[in-house]
């Protein structure tokens, strides 16, 4: 079996721990892909110092060069698309056509940022006293990247990009359930002639390393995707050193859909957010919120929908949907699952459990909830998962006061053909994203992404705050 190792200071080393770690395709239990390093804080300290050693190298190249060697980057990336693709869908289990998806999205942002850099770098300002004044940015240092299982390869070229566009070095930890998409971008970046040191990955457990990354004060800006609970460790340990993090956290994303609503449309934007990736997206419907002239008729589409998803093992050209990540998963999900039935609410769509023998992998059908309450679990919690939790709602305001009745505002969005509802929407929604007959996973690279209250903050990722997060402003003032 294949073992992986970490890629430090422009080698390929193995852990001093002398520890390895399986990778399993969550389509089949028990599988394992091939074997990573368990690192240990030392492997960490030895990137971080590998990462510093670079930077003043890195700062001084031209922004060109820089820019250059990126794009080589994203040549080598497209002529991946295939081995990429299948390498995220063995580990993460998604369908080949959402990897393909995913690798094709991380090109179209990474080709916006690597055009982004040429006008970036400084800003003239009036001159009010000096002859001359701009200000000018300058990269902050070694940057920390931790990145989830969900999008494995698009969320580390989001966020590395960036930093190594800017003169930033890098040392980036891979989600366990996916190290070997970030080990195969490493393996890339290497190919695109990175001087060594550059960038870095470390594979193992974050709860026992990850630490040791956000706390180094060598390490001066960390972004982070994931949890909210991991995104709030993460700013405490930053704090001690005022090392700035970008965090971009959970989501419990509401649908709204009023009476005058393309209903068609609708039950599409549900089902798209709502089930794609099994729901692992941080931007996935969770809530579907009805204008109750419209309840019962789409809810009946949305079942119908439902039941035509092809569930299975995400190589198959023809699966629609394919596992969740792993086991963590597959048990929070059950377990919410349950929860939700306890507490009284109805599952229209989606498995009753023990009705049938020990699944190959970790398949959960699209499952749809009516008769939730705001108070119960399954409308509050994220589930991270193909569960939608359905509300009834008379108005608009009271649409809006269910739709931020959270403690996340990450995505939203609403299904109407009244231009004034989807302005007071626009105005009235505690989310990030706003969309307006759009489902509410989509996004664009000019845009920024990220969320309100618990579901991020710090500068977004994406557009000119995904480079700007990566920077100090420096005033310049010129006299003669
Ligand atoms: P985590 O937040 O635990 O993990 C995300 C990343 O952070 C992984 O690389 C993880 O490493 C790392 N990490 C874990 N603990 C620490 C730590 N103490 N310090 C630094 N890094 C750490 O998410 P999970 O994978 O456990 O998923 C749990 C839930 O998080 C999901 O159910 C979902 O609700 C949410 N989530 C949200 C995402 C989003 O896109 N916003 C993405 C993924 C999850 P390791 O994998 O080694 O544990």
């Amino acid at each position: 079996m294949n073992a992986f190792e970490n890629f430090i200071g422009g080698r390929w080393t193995a852990s001093k721990s002398g520890a390895l770690f399986g990778d399993e395709n969550p389509a089949l239990r028990g599988s394992s892909l091939g074997l990573f390093q368990s690192s240990t804080v030392e492997d960490v300290r030895a990137a971080v110092g590998a990462a510093a050693a670079a930077f003043p190298g890195w700062r001084r190249t031209p922004a060109a060069e820089r820019r250059q060697r990126l794009a080589a980057f994203l040549d080598l990336l497209k002529a991946s698309r295939e081995e990429l693709a299948r390498i995220v869908t063995l580990e993460n289990g998604k369908t080949i056509k959402e990897s393909r998806a995913e690798v094709d999205s991380a090109l179209v942002e990474g080709s916006h940022h690597v055009n982004q850099i040429e006008v970036f770098f400084a800003r003239s300002g009036p001159a009010a006293f000096s002859d001359r004044t701009w200000m000018q940015f300058e990269p902050v240092g070694v940057a920390g990247i931790i990145s989830p299982w969900n999008f494995p390869m698009n969320v580390m070229c989001r966020k590395t990009l960036p930093a190594l566009l800017t003169g930033n070095t890098v040392v980036f930890k891979p989600a366990t359930f996916t190290p070997w998409s970030g080990v195969f971008m490493a393996g890339l970046l290497e190919k695109a002639g990175l001087p060594g040191g550059v960038f870095n990955c470390v594979t193992g457990a974050g709860s026992s390393i990850g630490n040791a990354l956000v706390a180094d004060p060598r390490v001066r800006a960390v972004s982070f995707t994931g949890s909210t609970a991991v995104g709030k460790q993460i700013q405490q340990q930053a704090a001690a050193n005022l090392t700035r993090t970008q965090l971009e956290l959970g989501g419990k994303n509401a649908l709204i859909v009023m009476d005058d609503a393309d209903l068609a449309a609708a039950v599409d934007a549900a089902v798209t957010a709502g089930f794609s990736n099994a729901g692992q997206w941080c931007t996935s419907t969770s809530r579907v919120l009805l204008h109750r002239p419209i309840a019962r008729t789409f809810l009946q589409m949305l079942v119908a929908r439902c039941e035509k998803i092809t569930v299975g093992d995400g190589l198959a050209e023809t699966t629609d949907m394919g596992p969740v990540a792993g086991p963590v998963q597959y048990e929070d999900i059950r377990k919410a699952i349950r929860q939700a039935q306890d507490d009284g609410a109805r599952m229209i769509a989606g498995d009753m459990f023990d009705s049938g023998g020990q699944p190959a992998g970790y398949f959960i059908r699209p499952t749809v909830f009516t008769d939730v309450a705001p108070d119960m679990a399954i409308f509050r919690d994220e589930v991270f998962g193909p569960v939608l939790a359905v509300c009834e709602f008379d108005s608009i305001d009271d649409a809006l006061a269910l739709g931020n009745r959270s403690m996340y505002g990450l995505s939203s969005a609403i299904f109407t053909s009244d231009r004034r509802t989807a302005q007071a929407y626009i105005d009235g929604i505690d989310a990030g994203l706003a969309h307006v007959n759009i489902h509410t996973g989509y996004k664009e690279p000019a845009m920024p992404f990220g969320g309100v209250k618990q579901s991020g903050a710090g500068l977004p990722e994406n557009s000119e705050t995904g480079l700007e997060f990566f920077v100090d402003r420096k005033a310049v003032y010129v006299r003669g």
